[in-house]
């Protein structure tokens, strides 16, 4: 049975990392505690970050937009924060399971469970978001398309905690969409995310081995739908799918094309902006 540790402050949690051995991180459990049940994850202690003060930031700060480490994807719904351009925040963490885990969900748990189909990567992409890290030796600042290595692998070393994430100060807007098997809570079969700031960005999930950002650098808005076609295809040229339980690999890339569209449709003033449920089918 592995200890469990419930710092209060990060010179706890370096403590506790000095007494401990294979020590994993838990903040909403709704990832860790499934894997651990299941006896994929073994481990020496479980650490409750939740109790840590730098986690629960959320706010801005110097125009930017801190969501702290145990910050839910409900906090997230509920919040002023996450509205204007962050929006797109929202749209994807109503999606994220049903309102139970949702009130335990954590941003940076979906983050760093580092899921090819973590709702909350595609939204955090294209909004440039970067994650600050802790750790004995110090603290540093990845930018998030930087972060994902493989399925489930990250950059971060195993004592390395996620205070926050960053999201930069930001105009514009942005839409996710996620297709799943059932109406109910499922993970993706496909989730795309696109924001238009001046520049276009997409970002895809569910269709490779890692979250892909796609960035197309500063497009006129009038330009948005003339390139629908070629912007549509090179989208579709990151997507690298597979064939599994969830959905053939060319069902994935069909989807893929669809959402590319639509959401171009969506970010262009010329079209009615899709609905957060809509946009969720
Ligand atoms: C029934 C069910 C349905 C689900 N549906 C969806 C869905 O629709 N979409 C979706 O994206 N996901 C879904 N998930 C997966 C899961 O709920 C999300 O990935 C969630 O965001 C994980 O957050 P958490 O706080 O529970 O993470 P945890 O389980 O606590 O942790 C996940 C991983 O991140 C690490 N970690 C957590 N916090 C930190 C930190 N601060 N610093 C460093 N490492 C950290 C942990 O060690 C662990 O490896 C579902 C899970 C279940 C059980």
């Amino acid at each position: 049975m592995p200890a469990f540790l419930q710092p209060s402050s990060l010179s706890e949690a370096w403590s506790a990392l000095k007494e401990n051995e294979d020590v994993r991180f838990l903040a909403g459990g709704t990832d860790l505690i499934v894997l651990m049940r299941q006896g994929a994850v073994k481990c020496g202690a479980v650490m409750d970050v939740k109790k840590i003060p730098e986690l629960s930031v959320f706010g801005f700060k110097d125009g930017a937009l801190e969501i702290g480490g145990a910050v839910t994807c409900a906090q997230i719904l509920e919040a002023h924060e996450t509205e204007g351009p962050y929006g797109i925040l929202k749209q994807a963490a109503v999606t994220l399971a049903n309102s139970l885990l949702r009130n335990r969900a954590t941003l940076a748990g979906n983050l760093c469970n580092a899921s090819p189909g973590g709702d909350m990567i595609p939204a955090s992409l294209v909004l440039g978001a970067s994650v600050v890290a802790a750790s004995p030796r110090g603290e540093r600042e990845i930018p998030l398309k930087d972060f994902f290595l493989g399925v489930k692998k990250h950059v971060l070393a195993r004592d390395e905690i996620v205070l926050r994430v960053v999201f930069p100060k930001i105009q514009g807007g942005g839409v996710y969409l996620k297709k799943r098997r059932i109406r109910g809570h499922d993970l993706a079969q496909v989730g795309v995310a696109g924001f238009y700031d001046g520049g276009l960005r997409f970002a895809l999930g569910a269709v490779g081995p890692t979250p892909v950002l796609v960035d197309f650098g500063r497009i006129p808005e009038a330009e948005l739908l003339e390139r629908k076609a070629e912007i549509v295809e090179t989208v579709a040229a990151e997507a690298k799918p597979i064939t599994d339980i969830r959905a053939s690999k060319e069902y994935r890339l069909a989807m893929t094309r669809l959402f590319a569209g639509r959401i171009l449709d969506a970010l262009s003033s010329c079209s009615r902006p899709l609905a957060v449920e809509e946009a969720a089918q």
